[in-house]
């Protein structure tokens, strides 16, 4: 681990930002802070301040930083082997798919690197699933709109937002788009030409919202009515967030094929596309491929994070700690007349407010030591750690409350 004193101490703060402007593309709005090191929930800047982190990497350290669990496990792998390739057989890979398929309700695993391209196998799969029906015309993909599936081709094309497709037009054909949540539409979006209808469960990076059991329940019958594949993403609902090991569990609604990412790996990137029966034998050799897809360095961060998620029950905690946040955030809401609503389940959890004042909280929160994020001007988005206490919850509660009094 780093030693506080030594690393903070030595990062030159402008330099580091200087060097972004002139060799890192300009792909983000960046804010003004140069992190250095996590433990749990908990991160500190190159100044040896401390910050509690209510966002986890965007959903992705669920055991929070550095899990000694997958410090160890990576540590250990990464002496034996990293890196074969998919043209041979490896242990972790195999340990891991079976994990995978024996908590779910799925059957097989492919593995990627990242949340787009676990959703363009799935769209591939989808289009060959379409083809196999024989009639040359099933190709259409579903998704809804103010949906995130990714920034590939494919998976911006599946992100119904224009914001993200406009600059890079002409996208992949054969997409249609429907108001999420909205079941006629769907009706009148479903023919015999789809092969596939995309859903996240609960919609994160729009701002938290969950889709409703009906409409899931009318995606599953219209989908089993058409013979078209029903593939929820659930790369940031998925393994623990929502307080249940998959979204999907509190609808009662189970989809054909399943995309992972985020919290898969316990901070190490991968990817998983999971597919149950037909559906999940539909790639053959040649279908599809990612060189470091399923390598044995993930595969070994993602046991052990998998491992440890059971071990600690960390599903069990999110919900517990989900629901006592909520409730603050509840609370904070009575407080506040600008404040309209919470969303969320878990700990994906959101609060609207009336005015565009989301990106200044933010800000200040940031100030004041507490990472969130506003998903647009009037909405901030929470994605703690599962591991997060009641203490870390009351203490981020303070925080926001000091950043919004600040107004
Ligand atoms: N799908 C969902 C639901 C997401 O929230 C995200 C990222 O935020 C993605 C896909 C894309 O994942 P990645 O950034 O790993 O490609």
């Amino acid at each position: 681990m780093a030693v506080a004193g030594e690393t903070e101490g030595s990062v030159d703060y402008d330099k580091i930002m200087g060097m972004y402007g002139q060799y890192v593309m300009n792909t983000y709005n960046r804010l003004p802070v140069v992190f250095v090191r996590g433990q749990g929930v908990e991160l500190w800047d190159a100044h040896g301040k401390r910050y509690l982190d209510f966002l986890a990497g965007l959903a992705v350290n669920g055991l929070g930083h550095c899990h000694p669990a997958v410090v160890n496990a990576i540590r250990e792998q990464v002496g034996i082997l990293m890196h074969t390739s998919n043209l041979y057989y490896t242990e972790p890979q195999a340990r891991l798919a079976k994990m995978l398929v024996e908590w779910s309700e799925m059957d097989k695993v492919f593995f990627c690197n990242s949340g787009a391209e676990a959703n363009e196998a799935a769209i591939k799969l989808a289009r060959k699933w379409g083809k196999s029906k024989g009639s040359g015309a099933k190709f259409e993909i579903v998704t809804a709109r103010d949906s995130f599936h990714g920034r590939t081709m494919g998976s911006i094309t599946a992100t119904a937002q224009p914001k993200y497709q406009q600059a890079f037009e002409p996208l992949v054909p054969g997409f249609q788009y429907v108001a999420f949540n909205d079941i006629a539409e769907l009706q009148n979006a479903v023919s015999d030409a789809t092969c596939a209808v995309l859903l996240e469960p609960i919609q994160g990076e729009s701002g938290v919202h969950p889709a409703t059991k009906d409409y899931l329940s009318a995606a599953r019958k219209l989908c089993d009515a058409v013979g078209a594949l029903l593939m929820f993403d659930e790369v940031q609902t998925g393994l623990g967030r929502t307080g249940k090991m998959f979204a999907y569990e509190h609808f009662g609604v189970v989809p054909d094929v399943m995309t992972l990412a985020k919290t898969l790996g316990g901070g190490f990137p991968i990817g998983a596309c999971l597919a149950r029966g037909r559906a999940a034998e539909v790639f053959q050799p040649g279908d599809h491929a990612a060189t470091f897809g399923g390598n044995p360095l993930a595969c070994a961060a993602a046991i052990a994070a998998m491992t440890t998620l059971h071990e600690e029950a960390l599903v069990e905690n999110a919900r517990d700690i989900g629901e006592y946040f909520a409730g603050k955030l509840r609370a904070f809401k009575k407080q506040r007349e600008d404040v309209t609503e919470v969303r969320g389940i878990g700990l994906m959890l959101a609060i609207g407010f009336s005015a565009p004042v989301a990106k200044t909280i933010v800000g200040q929160c940031l100030e004041l030591g507490l990472l969130a994020n506003a998903t647009d001007d009037r909405t901030i988005r929470f994605l703690p750690p599962l591991v997060v206490t009641r203490k870390q919850v009351d203490e981020a509660m303070g925080i926001l409350a000091e950043a919004a009094a600040a107004l």
